[in-house]
């Protein structure tokens, strides 16, 4: 029994819903209604021209007409209101005639007053509505004055009248009010839902769409209508379904609906496309779900870049990992044969040196340089291969202490160029140790090779900001050209020739790479002949 008031109520409420419907029904109601009483009630006499019961077949004839106008010609039906409103100026004046052609009997009095207040809840703006009343009082008034001898001097109808008139006018204007808000704040909603360029939709909690602003059509393919009563699920991507899944919507403020969620829905094409939706449930008086809203963008552009970029950087990561692998274990694997080399070239020289003639000694000499190169420059990249393939130790280090430790292994270098490595008090720092050894003893071992200065020295200094602690090495040797300062830091970049200043190229891009590794950046400031200034940050200790 419930269910089938429920589904009357359901499908009047529908039916209400949509304006034109109401307008027919109403009219059929008023033919069929207009049609029972010309067929049934008494013929009373009438002066004028036509009975009282021809007034009613008029309003029957009139009312039908509009109503199968409404429902045979599609186009008529944007006239729906003026249709309505013709059948109740009809119907009013027609009500007036009776008035007057029966002397204003009681019976017809009522029947006016009860039809004039009824039809004025129809008009669907004030303006159609004091029009409404201006005319049909007008020609109250202008009968009354007209009938002669009339009942009308009957005080009843008269406050009846004026107290109906009189309540409807201020309940109509009330309902204007109300409607005049509504529609206001309606409009603003509605004007931005629907020139939305997302896609803002409503669900109830267990997902339905209820609503759909018409962006559907370009983001989708779909229109709305064909959309709603669907769940947005039945067209997610198989693999998506899951991200969908872990939505609670039944639950305000879920976490789980705290973030934009990415995943894909057919398209109309049956393509399927990236979207970005966030879901906001609403919490209905009772505290539960009472509807879901969410909008929905279009992220195809981005997606794409984002999984070209993925799949660009596991490549880089997988060809990155060759090359180091490559790297390590050629290196590693050329160590063992270029000691072999090196070892029977010491021999030839200590065998032979003087033996044979000066140009044989030129050679050995060479053969014996080129050795000693290649050995520095296999262990450099072994070192440089190293820094990704060994595992972060991270500790304490007073950098005081470690800079300490890095003059007292370079100590012959410093004595032979009489350099100073003077350093400030520096804050402690949180990195792996052997690394960071590295790093300071090869920015000291630049400063004083590539520098010509009597005296050549290096100053350590540290500064301490809100995220990082900034490391600098400053020397006053031969500088670099801001031009080559980006260059030098890759691998192999070197600026002079060996004979000029011996190196592999290695130094810095190793430095670099393990300050990165340690979540730092490193880089210089200097000019030609003016010195050189190397940074770099690490993160603060915890
Ligand atoms: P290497 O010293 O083995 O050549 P690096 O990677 O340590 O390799 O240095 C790369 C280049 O940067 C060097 O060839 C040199 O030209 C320049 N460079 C490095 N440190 C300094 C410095 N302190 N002053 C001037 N130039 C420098």
């Amino acid at each position: 029994m419930n269910g089938i008031f429920q589904r009357i109520y359901r499908t009047s409420s529908e039916l209400i819903q949509d304006e034109v419907t109401t307008a027919r029904y109403l009219l059929l109601v008023a033919a069929l209604g207009f049609t029972a009483f010309a067929a049934f009630a008494e013929n009373e006499p009438m002066k004028g021209y036509i009975s009282h019961q021809a007034v009613n077949w008029i309003d029957a004839l009139f009312a039908f007409l509009l109503f199968l106008g409404l429902t045979v010609v599609p186009q008529w039906r944007k006239y729906y209101k003026e249709f309505a409103y013709s059948l109740i100026y009809l119907l009013n004046i027609g009500n007036i005639y009776i008035l007057y052609g029966t002397g204003f009997s009681q019976q017809y009095a009522y029947q006016f007053v009860v039809v004039y207040t009824i039809s004025g809840w129809f008009f669907r703006s004030q303006k159609s509505y004091f029009l409404h009343t201006g005319i049909v009082n007008s020609f109250l008034i202008a009968v009354a004055l007209l009938t002669e001898g009339s009942q009308l001097a009957g005080f009843d109808f008269y406050a009846t009248y004026v107290l109906a008139a009189l309540a409807q006018y201020i309940l109509i204007r009330y309902r204007f009010a109300i409607e005049e808000r509504l529609t206001e704040s309606e409009q603003k909603y509605r004007l931005l839902a629907e020139h939305s360029f997302d896609l803002i939709c409503v669900h109830s909690s267990d997902g339905t769409l209820e609503f759909a602003s018409p962006s559907i059509k370009r983001l989708l393919g779909y229109e709305a209508e064909e959309m709603v009563g669907h769940k947005p699920y039945e067209i997610t991507h198989p693999d998506d379904k899951h991200i969908i899944r872990t939505l609670n919507l039944k639950v305000p403020n879920h976490p789980s609906l705290q973030h934009p969620i990415q995943y894909r829905l057919r398209h109309k094409n049956g393509n399927y496309i990236w979207i970005e939706t966030i879901f906001v449930a609403l919490q209905s008086e009772d505290g539960e779900t009472g509807v879901v809203l969410s909008q929905t963008r279009d992220i195809r552009r981005s997606k794409n870049y984002q999984l070209q970029l993925e799949e660009r950087t596991r490549e880089l990561e997988r060809s990155n990992a060759d090359l180091e692998t490559f790297a390590f274990v050629s290196s590693h694997d050329l160590q063992e044969p270029l000691r072999m080399i090196a070892n029977y070239m010491q021999l030839l020289k200590r065998k032979y040196a003087g033996k044979l003639d000066a140009e044989a000694d030129e050679y050995i000499e060479f053969a014996n340089r080129g050795a000693i190169n290649l050995s520095q420059l296999i262990k450099d990249l072994l070192s440089y291969s190293r820094i990704t393939r060994t595992e972060l130790n991270k500790t304490r280090i007073g950098m005081n202490d470690l800079v300490s430790e890095v003059k007292r292994s370079v100590r012959l270098e410093l004595d032979e160029k009489h350099a100073l490595v003077n350093a400030t008090e520096l804050y402690e720092a949180e990195a792996d140790k052997n690394l960071l050894q590295l790093v300071i003893q090869n920015l000291i071992l630049n400063a004083i090779k590539y520098n010509q200065s009597k005296e050549p020295a290096v100053n350590i200094s540290c500064e301490k900001s809100n995220h990082h602690l900034t490391y600098c090495f400053a020397d006053n040797g031969i500088g670099i050209d801001p031009k080559h300062q980006q260059r030098i830091f890759e691998p192999f970049h070197r600026l002079h020739t060996r004979a000029e200043y011996p190196g592999t190229g290695l130094g810095l891009s190793t430095c670099k790479k393990i300050i990165e590794r340690h979540g730092g950046k490193m880089w210089i400031e200097s000019e030609a002949g003016k010195g050189a200034r190397f940074y770099f940050t690490l993160p603060l200790p915890h």
